[in-house]
């Protein structure tokens, strides 16, 4: 992963404290030199003041990327043939982990990834400042989400 783009990524993770920021990596699955970061929206608030019993989370502890942003990615990767390469959210005030809930929405009812060539990253944000991250991918043999080593992380995989 390109430096310039997780600078990108921990601005806005920063930038959206307390709240959790969200967006993804597209690009050309054959090529890094296209990638861009697409932010995304996190509607997680609007979603808890409407619907507090369906969605008990605010901002802080959870993300919700807009509908619109998917519709624009959706569109973005069908004109020119990118893929998105890795979804990323922010953990305010927790560790750089892939929780059960990121599990959950990541993966499809039958236990398979919705975007299996898709890597997560996480990005950790303890009083504003960028404290970890860390980047997990699908292993189809063990079908489970596996940590990648930390310096694919740094430089471009
Ligand atoms: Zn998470």
């Amino acid at each position: 992963m390109e430096k310039d783009l997780l600078k990108v990524i921990h601005f806005q993770a920063m930038e959206e404290y307390p709240d959790e920021c969200c967006g993804v990596i597209l690009g050309n699955l054959n090529n890094s030199a296209e990638d861009i970061v697409f932010r995304c929206s996190n509607i997680q608030n609007q979603l808890h003041a409407k619907d507090p019993e369906n969605f008990s989370r605010d901002a802080k502890t959870a993300f919700t990327i807009d509908p619109k942003d998917l519709l624009a990615i959706e569109k973005k990767t069908r004109t020119r043939g990118w893929s998105i390469k890795t979804f990323y959210h922010s953990h305010p005030e927790h560790d750089a982990y892939f929780s059960d809930e990121d599990k959950k929405m990541a993966l499809s009812e039958w236990g398979e990834p919705w975007y299996p060539d898709a890597t997560h990253l996480v990005v950790s944000v303890y009083n504003g400042v960028i404290k970890d991250q860390a980047l997990f991918a699908w292993d189809p043999e063990s079908k489970m989400f596996k940590e990648q080593p930390k310096k694919s992380i740094q430089f471009n995989s």
